[in-house]
């Protein structure tokens, strides 16, 4: 606009100078030719002025029609009737191109306003798929997570790696601060893992009166408990089939407890098959490793054991011992009270030989009625000890109220590592033949292997 200014004030200028001269011509000449021929020339003059000022067609108009009126008022010819209509008819020229420039305007704007309002419209779309395509990102996100945990759960076959892994998931999760799980164990809730980690107690606490919440399969906010003021509880419910397994409760803010209550049913029948598998898992483990009457391990897996004690006693040249023990006429036992009572008599002494083995050391039902003793760290003197201390509460006759007058009685061989053999097999062939000279020399004794040489 101010940029136009001075263009406009020049043509303006050109303008007034064009007529001025015109004049000053028109006036000086005296042949009529010339005159009517510079009014045609007057005429053009105020069109192309007209593309900058309307007004200029008017006023070189009214200035033609005077000179015309002037000139030639005595004795109208064709020629001036002509121009005079020329000039008349020209005056309205620019208002009309003016008025169409106008309505083009009008137009030009109206079609802006109706695309900045559609610009508009676009953006604020584009801005809110953006807005939603956040939001399906962070979704895509969380499933991923949950999809990793259920992963981990698979290939995990540590409950308390797993918890921590669940944890630390969710604990990054917005609104959530706590997280606490809890076992369904022998009609009881057990907190297993929890954090902050000196909630433990709180919460077993808490949900000991809950003990409805094991029948509970909704997935839902609990009336929270009392330390958690303005924190809302989530409980998600972990189950397999009709028995409960486990509950897991999210701390959250109250704003976003719903939002969880709804993940927990996408996410937690994932944790129940992972427990329950996890739980078949260790019932198969624990079933192929100890034995179903005593509960003691199984030979098999006492000579894994035994190998990886072997090879850590090697590195750090230390040392261990092994008992054989056999107990005497047991076959007796059998034929006098029957095999039932034998299989009691076999439970007790297995209790026996736990509580009489110092802590760290194996137990093993070696065979029937054969069992073996792996003491880590103990001498010959020290596996002695430990032998002696067994004989010493069999001789007790204490075995139960209705075996009062059962005496049992157990032969001993001890081997010693590194003393006695370097391999498991050549360890416990010295303590069986060290077991089997208390056999052939009397029973209900004790021997070292070494000394039988
Ligand atoms: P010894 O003093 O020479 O060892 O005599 P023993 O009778 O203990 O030895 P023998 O090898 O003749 O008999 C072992 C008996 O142990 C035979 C078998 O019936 C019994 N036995 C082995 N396993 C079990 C078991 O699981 N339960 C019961 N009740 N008896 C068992
Ligand atoms: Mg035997
Ligand atoms: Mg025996």
């Amino acid at each position: 606009m101010n940029n136009g200014l001075p263009i406009k004030a020049k043509q303006y200028v050109q303008f007034v100078s064009a007529l001025t001269a015109f004049l000053v011509i028109y006036f000086l000449t005296g042949s009529t030719e010339i005159r009517q021929i510079s009014l045609y020339i007057l005429i053009l003059i105020g069109l192309w002025f007209g593309q900058w000022f309307n007004a200029s067609v008017i006023v070189t108009g009214f200035v033609g029609i005077g000179l015309l009126m002037v000139s030639g008022l005595q004795d109208w010819h064709f020629p001036q009737w002509s121009l005079s209509v020329v000039l008349l008819g020209l005056m309205p020229v620019p208002y009309y191109f003016s008025r169409q420039n106008r309505m083009a305007q009008a137009i030009a704007l109206q079609s802006s306003t109706r695309h900045n309002d559609r610009l508009k419209e676009l953006t604020e779309y584009v801005e809110e798929y953006s807005h939603h395509r956040e939001s399906l990102r962070q979704e895509i996100e969380n499933m991923n997570q949950l999809y990793i945990l259920g992963r981990d759960l698979v290939e995990h076959t540590d409950m308390t790696d797993v918890f921590e892994h669940i944890a630390k998931a969710f604990l990054k999760r917005s609104g959530v601060s706590g997280i606490a799980v809890l076992l369904w164990v022998n009609q009881g809730w057990s907190c297993v893992y929890c954090f902050p980690r000196d909630e433990k107690s709180v919460w077993t606490e808490f949900m000991k009166k809950k003990y409805d919440l094991s029948r509970e399969r909704r997935f839902h906010i609990l009336d929270g408990p009392l330390w958690l003021r303005e924190k809302a509880v989530v409980f998600w419910p972990v189950r397999f089939e009709q028995s409960p397994l486990a509950a897991i409760l999210l701390t959250t803010t109250p704003e976003v407890a719903p939002r969880y209550v709804e993940e927990g049913t996408i996410f937690v029948p994932q944790v129940a098959l992972g427990l329950k598998r996890m739980q078949l898992f260790w019932e198969v483990q624990e079933r192929s490793r100890t034995d179903g009457l005593t509960g003691l391990f199984l030979r098999r897996y006492f000579l894994e054991r035994l190998s990886t004690e072997l090879q850590r006693s090697a590195r750090y040249a230390s040392e261990f011992s092994l008992c054989m023990i056999d107990i005497d006429y047991f076959k007796q036992v059998n034929d006098s009270y029957g095999h039932l009572v034998g299989d009691r008599v076999l439970c007790i002494l297995a209790r026996i030989f736990v509580n009489c083995t110092p802590p760290g050391g194996l137990i093993c039902r070696y065979g029937g009625e054969e069992f073996v003793v792996m003491i880590p760290g103990a001498s010959r003197s020290e596996a002695v000890r430990v032998a002696q201390e067994i004989q010493r509460v069999l001789a007790l006759k204490n075995l139960g109220n209705d075996l009062t007058e059962l005496q049992v009685t157990v032969s001993i061989g001890i081997s010693h590592f590194p003393g006695d053999g370097e391999s498991s097999e050549v360890l416990i062939a010295a303590a069986d033949k060290a077991m089997y000279w208390v056999k052939q020399n009397g029973r209900n004794g004790i021997h070292e292997f070494q000394r039988l040489t």
